[in-house]
């Protein structure tokens, strides 16, 4: 039988050696952390999690379909939580037993008939097929300040704690999830609390009317995505009033054209004070820092909430050379034998997409030996098929939007394209 080789055990890798257990398909599983749970592990080398993060789509929402989240967690459950549900979800499936643990890889290269997986300590493996699951938040985007700077200046990667923000005047660089929560962060415990944003987002609160933002969405009613965007721009407005009154700058997009900031508590820190919007920086002299505006900041602490790159260092000629790997519908690879998992950037969640990609990839591995005809025809779908996975919504032209997907479209079409090649996913 083909063996197949599954790189990484966050929940993208789990959810492939769930795939590939259950039906009964060989598989080698490598992870270069001591457990489970990807970065999620706030002790992993090089993780990104923070003390204070928690999910910002809801448990309801967010779990694997096979494996919801237990009952008893918030709306929105913190690293902790996220951690213990991914090891449940190993245990219960008897997935941790079979992974090489403390096992980095250093090499993917296309041999004969598959691939050869090298891993650091030099002994390498051979297989028909590889899943690269690799994660994509663990190599930062460090950007260049302009000016000099002479303060501490660090990525967000190595950001940890609010104990770090004690009694310093910290300015948060961007405004993704991870600079809104560190900005609120900043506002409790550091002596002053500034962040810098390039534009105005529109922000979604974490719960509507009393439900999760996600599940209030999802219960709605099905519109046209004008009609969406429109509706939810004015319940926007009604709920938050004018951003530019906190010193916001206006959005220069609609909303959903940008991957949504689940963000109440910023607004609230803005409103009372504790932490000051600027627009992008200007120029930097010593540890003055002037922005677009003229207005200045003193600051001892730059943090880069900039975002990371999504590299594959071990496999990067055969994932493609682009901002993001080059996968249909977000996972297979147009070298035959060759998947990813976690590189769908969407703003629905991940884990439900992570579960079905993962069991179309498993039923297609599977139809290598069992049903020929259909892998073959499968191949040419991921040669030729060009789907538009965006409902409508013209995403922003940035890196992080390039290869951005609707999660309801994604969703629809992996359904689709399941019933047509007569696989079942969850
Ligand atoms: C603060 C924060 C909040 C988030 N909130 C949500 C949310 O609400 N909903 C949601 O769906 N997603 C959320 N995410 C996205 C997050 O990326 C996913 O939850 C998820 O962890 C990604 O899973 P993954 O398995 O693809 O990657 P990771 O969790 O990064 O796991 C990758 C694994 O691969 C291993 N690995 C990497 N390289 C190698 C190698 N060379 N050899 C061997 N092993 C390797 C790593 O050690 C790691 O264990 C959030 C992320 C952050 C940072």
């Amino acid at each position: 039988m083909l063996d197949t080789a599954i790189i990484g055990a966050g929940p993208a890798g789990l959810a492939a050696a769930h795939a590939l257990k259950e039906r009964g398909l060989p598989y080698t599983h490598l992870e270069r952390n001591s457990g489970v749970g990807g970065l999620w592990d706030i002790e992993a080398p090089g993780s990104p999690m923070y003390e204070s993060a928690h999910f910002i789509s809801s448990k309801t929402m967010s779990g694997f379909p096979s494996f919801p989240m237990p009952d008893d967690y918030p709306d929105y459950p913190s690293y902790k939580q996220i951690l213990s549900y991914l090891r449940a979800f190993a245990a219960e499936n008897g997935l941790d037993q079979r992974i090489e643990f403390d096992t980095a890889v250093e090499k993917v290269d296309k041999i004969e008939g598959g691939y050869r997986v090298t891993r650091a300590n030099g002994v390498t493996s051979d297989h028909a097929h590889v899943i690269v699951a690799p994660g994509v938040q663990w190599i930062p985007n460090v950007i260049d300040l302009p000016g000099r700077y002479t303060g501490e200046v660090r990525h967000t990667v190595t950001y940890r704690s609010a104990k770090e923000l004690e009694g310093r005047r910290v300015l948060v660089i961007g405004a993704g999830n991870s600079g809104a929560d560190i900005a609120c962060d900043a506002a409790r415990s550091a002596d002053r609390a500034v962040i810098s944003l390039r534009r105005g987002y529109h922000f979604i609160p974490k719960h509507v009317f009393g439900k999760p933002a996600d599940v209030f969405a999802d219960e709605g009613p099905t519109m046209p995505m004008w009609l969406e965007q429109r509706v939810f721009g004015v319940l926007l407005r009604i709920l938050n009033g004018d951003p530019t009154r906190l010193g916001l700058p206006k959005p220069d997009h609609k909303v959903f054209e940008t991957h949504p900031l689940m963000n109440t508590q910023l607004l609230h820190h803005l409103g009372h004070g504790d932490v000051t919007a600027r627009p992008a920086i200007k120029d930097i002299e010593g540890t003055v820092v002037t922005f677009a505006d003229g207005s200045t900041e003193d600051v001892d602490l730059i943090l880069l909430a900039t975002g990371y790159h999504h590299a594959v260092p071990f496999a990067q000629e055969l994932m493609g050379e682009g901002p993001h790997p080059d996968l249909y519908l977000t996972a297979f690879s147009r070298n035959e034998g060759l998947y990813g998992l976690g590189f769908v950037e969407t703003n629905g969640a991940a884990y439900v997409l992570m579960e079905q990609l993962a069991t179309m990839i498993a039923q297609h591995i599977e139809d290598r030996e069992k049903r020929p005809d259909r892998w073959q025809q499968f191949e040419r779908v991921i040669a030729t098929d060009t789907p538009d996975l965006t409902r409508g919504i013209r995403f922003v032209d940035s890196t992080r939007h390039a290869g951005y997907v609707d999660g309801v479209a994604i969703t629809k079409y992996l359904h689709r394209t399941a019933k047509r090649m007569g696989w079942t996913i969850p």
